[in-house]
């Protein structure tokens, strides 16, 4: 089982000018390999990754010289990637979903990273010795033991982290759970989550906050941009393609702090779904969810600002492999079971029911129903009727003694006909109101 650690780094100011140039030198290999590709592919050959990449070796340090200065593990990934990420172009075209072909990598639009092979780093304690550039300090020693299989150092804002790649042993895989629920979660606007239990947990919104922050922020930049294109005499125009405005000491400064600002926003959303996540795993044995459209959703100018600002998508990502961790089953509804149209008691469907409707009122048992409490308990039902008896066998002693549970981790698609049913299983017809 692999995990990542992602460490940071508090390089000196001579390991930061080389970090800066390997993740250019990475960069700008991807950017030659892919041109290359298409080149090719246009004359109608069949390009290659290895191919290119000899042909690469064989021209580089010619064409290239300041390549010698960065070490080979930087400008050798990139055709690794760019290979994967044309495996997956294929596979996602093959298998009729949207595909999306590798682009070039622009400086300062594209995450500045580059690779390191687990034979060329080591690790002692607080530091890690790269190549070229010797001992770094870190700010906190790698937590997982087990087998290296890669790093990779990145920046974010103005900060460096490496992020390691451990195969770690089933045991330290494994965590152990704390109870033994079985819980429905909605997630919501309003409240970020709310539970069956008829807890309802909000989200700090970072983003609102700040972003009026941001507002300032990014009109003080834009009006240095302006500024500079006035000196250039191109004042109210359009910029022509490839003129490059020169970006003064001021604008640089201006930007690095909306780059802090935005790292900020983030890792408050990021601490967030983190304990969230892991609590529901510690605390349950199955966790159902709604399959949200979240793509969908952004589509909805509305909506997206505040669902991109509780991070959705990121909560489904941390709550699948975590769900691995602690032998927890997590229950994913079918994206088209109506959990906020049924009524949890009698299983009546709101066919009228809108986005603007915070509570309502059953017509099947007369029951009032906030909103998101009977979308979570019909969630719940999901859980419950999949879930293990907290005796058997896979559920937590096992997970913790390092044996992985069968169904661990597993994503369950629940067809809504399921929930049809009563709580006690005998098949129920829809009523319509009169
Ligand atoms: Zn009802």
């Amino acid at each position: 089982m692999q995990l990542a650690h992602r460490i940071a780094l508090d390089p000196t100011p001579q390991q930061r000018e080389y970090f800066r140039r390997a993740a250019g030198t990475a960069r700008f290999v991807w950017n030659w390999a892919l041109a290359e590709w298409n080149r090719q592919y246009a004359a109608g050959q069949k390009p290659n990754a290895n191919a290119l990449k000899r042909m690469f070796n064989a021209v580089k340090y010619q064409e290239f010289p300041w390549l010698v200065d960065v070490h080979r593990d930087s400008h050798a990934q990139p055709f690794a990637n760019l290979a994967k990420a044309w495996g997956k172009y294929f596979k996602d075209v093959r298998e009729g979903r949207e595909a999306h072909a590798p682009t070039f990598k622009k400086k300062g639009k594209t995450r500045d990273c580059f690779y390191v092979a687990n034979d060329k780093f080591s690790i002692d304690g607080m530091s890690v010795k790269l190549p070229l550039v010797g001992r770094v300090a870190m700010r906190e020693a790698l937590r997982f033991e087990g087998k290296m299989m890669a790093a990779s150092v990145s920046r974010t804002a103005d900060r460096w982290f490496i992020a390691f790649q451990v195969d770690v042993p089933d045991a330290q895989f494994h965590r152990k759970r704390t109870g033994h629920g079985a819980v429905g979660a909605d997630l919501g606007i309003k409240a970020a989550v709310t539970l069956s239990t008829g807890e309802s947990i909000q989200a700090p919104r970072p983003l609102k906050r700040a972003l009026r922050r941001l507002q300032i922020r990014e009109r003080r930049q834009s009006r240095k941009i302006e500024a500079a294109k006035a000196a250039m005499g191109l004042a109210g125009k359009r910029v022509p393609k490839g003129t490059r405005i020169s970006k003064s000491k001021n604008f640089l400064k201006s930007s690095a702090t909306s780059a802090r600002l935005h790292a900020r926003i983030v890792n408050v959303r990021a601490d967030f779904l983190h304990k969230l996540t892991t609590r529901l795993c510690r605390e349950n044995q199955a966790v159902a969810i709604e399959d949200l459209n979240v793509s969908g959703m952004l589509t909805n100018e509305k909506l997206a600002r505040a669902i991109s600002d509780v991070g959705f998508y990121e909560f489904r990502r941390q709550i699948t492999y975590k769900a691995a961790r602690y032998g927890m089953r997590l229950v994913v509804a079918d994206r088209w079971f109506p959990s906020s149209r049924l009524c949890s008691a009698c299983g009546w469907k709101n066919v009228a029911l809108t986005l603007n409707d915070r509570t309502w009122n059953c017509c099947g048992c007369g029951s009032t129903h906030d909103r998101d409490l009977n979308a979570a308990l019909n969630l719940k039902r999901l859980a419950t009727e999949t879930a293990l008896p907290v005796a058997s066998a896979s559920s937590n002693g096992a997970a913790a003694a390092g044996i992985a549970p069968a169904v661990v981790g597993e994503v369950t698609p629940v067809r809504h006909e399921a929930v049809s049913k009563t709580a006690r299983g005998r098949k129920k017809s829809l009523r319509t109101c009169a």
